[in-house]
């Protein structure tokens, strides 16, 4: 299984490492030649008006939309849930908006630019998941094709839209390999078929 992960800033090293404990194998992706053959795509965390900018530099805005409109997995982490959403609220910003989502952007505020919890998350099993956010979105409200996989405080933290996956948290700093798991198990499914 190849995996890309979006190469062009942010925590590329974090997710490669994680893919590779769990099998698969994975390449940087930084023009569009390098989304040939991929089984799945990964968009880490950064800073989602700077990634979004060099997305469009390096001509891989449309064809990662194209892709995940065809049905390619993504998992977006942090920033790279923001780039998968339709709408980041009072932002014109660049983005993907495969995802019928409305995101708000640094939403936890100042005094909690930075902070770890474990949260349940029924998907990944019984025991919580350490979840790590770093200026970290929210997911304020969603279309009903949208599954919420974590909710907190009327807020959701991780949800998914088909091939589609897309965390406020970066999973990628833990020890813990369930949430990328989890992405690799949408990926066998769909080669399955
Ligand atoms: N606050 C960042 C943004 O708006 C996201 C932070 C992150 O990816 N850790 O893009």
């Amino acid at each position: 299984m190849m995996i890309g992960i979006l190469a062009l800033q942010g925590a590329v090293r974090e997710h490669r490492n994680m893919l590779n404990r769990l099998g698969a194998e994975t390449v940087d992706v930084l023009y569009a030649t390098d989304l040939i053959g991929l089984d799945g795509l990964v968009l880490p965390g950064g800073e989602s008006t700077t990634t979004g900018k060099l997305l469009e530099r390096n001509n891989l805005l449309e064809p990662i939309a194209d892709l995940g409109r065809e049905g390619l997995p993504i998992f977006g982490t942090c920033t790279g849930m923001i780039l998968l959403s339709k709408h980041i609220i009072g932002s014109e910003q660049q983005r993907l908006g495969l995802m019928d989502t409305y995101v708000e952007r640094n939403a936890f505020g100042r005094q909690l630019a930075s902070f770890e919890a474990d949260m349940s998350i029924p998907v990944l099993g019984e025991k919580p998941f350490p979840c790590v956010f770093i200026r970290a979105p929210y997911i304020e409200k969603v279309e009903a094709n949208v599954k919420p996989l974590l909710g907190y405080d009327s807020k959701i933290l991780f949800a998914e839209q088909d091939n589609l996956l897309a965390a406020a948290f970066h999973p990628e700093l833990t020890d813990d390999g369930r949430v990328h798991q989890y992405f690799l198990q949408k990926i066998t499914r769909r080669n399955k078929r």
